[in-house]
């Protein structure tokens, strides 16, 4: 008979947040496959669990350690998938693995536990029924621009992971589009100097300024686009758009000046805009 792969939750920060089964079934399992095992030792020998790992699975080793892993199972060995915190797959190593063992036939168990977007959200104070989460924003200017246009007109409360090397620059992108946004820099998540920063765009990133770093993990918590409910005028807006492109002379620019001014994301008005774009 073909082994588990179990998804084990651990802890972002405080260690008390572990569960009872994800300790029992780190204690039964044949191997632990960990992102580092160093950091997942620790962890371990601090619940006075044995270490059995595998092979590790650390960002870009998955092509390479898939077929290794999937051995096992087949050998019949019960595996736990850990990342160095939180859910593994949420924005860590495992995917490739899990969607590999789902074609295979190999039972997939989760067991669930901490991940920091959940815990920003829930105490963000902004809508929680429906929401989207964007992972790690990508590290180059460009794309990140691009997702963080993406995010105008967005009605629901967006959930974003960000270093804090690249918080700054993130904030000013951010208040570039859409200063007046609610916003929730939650930072530290369960450690000792958990914190929250509540405000507008602009708020936030004045607080930030004021106090030079931010130091420590952080989650960005953005509320939702409210001003953007009308279907806007197809008439009125090619009207605009002509004037835009008569001052910037750039599609593209025309368009991205557009989306921040009227709160409607770029590919719905190229969409409206489509017939007398020639498109
Ligand atoms: N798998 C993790 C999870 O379930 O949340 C996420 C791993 S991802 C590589 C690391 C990012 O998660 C950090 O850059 C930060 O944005 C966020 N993060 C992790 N722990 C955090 C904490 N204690 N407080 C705030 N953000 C945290």
């Amino acid at each position: 008979m073909t082994g588990t792969l179990y998804l084990c939750a651990t802890p972002i920060g405080n260690l008390e947040d572990v569960t009872l089964r994800v300790l029992r079934v780190l204690r039964e399992v044949d191997l632990i496959v960990a992102e580092d095992t160093r950091h997942t030792e620790k962890l371990l020998r601090h619940y006075g669990i044995e270490p059995k790992f595998g092979p590790s699975l650390y960002e870009g080793a998955e092509r390479e350690r898939v077929p290794l892993i999937l051995r096992e199972l087949r050998a019949g060995r019960n595996v736990a998938l850990v990342s160095d915190a939180g859910t593994p797959l949420i924005s860590d190593p495992g995917f490739l693995l899990v969607r590999t063992c789902v074609e295979a036939g190999i039972r997939v168990v989760p067991v669930p536990g901490p991940a920091a977007f959940l815990a920003a959200l829930v105490a963000s104070g902004l809508p929680v029924e429906s929401f989207l989460f964007l992972g790690a924003l990508p590290r180059k200017r460009g794309p990140k621009l691009e997702a963080l246009e993406g995010l105008i007109g967005e009605e629901r409360t967006a959930v974003m992971y960000e270093s804090p090397h690249r918080l700054w620059e993130t904030l000013e992108m951010m208040e570039e589009l859409y200063p007046e946004r609610p916003l929730v820099l939650a930072r530290e998540l369960t450690k000792v100097h958990e914190e929250f920063i509540r405000g507008t765009v602009q708020e936030v990133r004045g607080e930030v300024r004021r106090r030079g770093t931010i130091k420590g993990e952080a989650v960005l918590v953005l509320g939702g686009d409210k001003g953007t409910r009308e279907p806007p005028d197809a008439e009125l807006l090619r009207d605009f758009y002509e004037l835009l492109l008569g001052k910037r002379r750039d599609h593209k620019e025309a368009l991205r000046e557009m989306a921040r001014l009227l709160g409607i994301p770029k590919g719905r008005l190229a969409r409206i805009l489509g017939a007398g774009l020639g498109n």
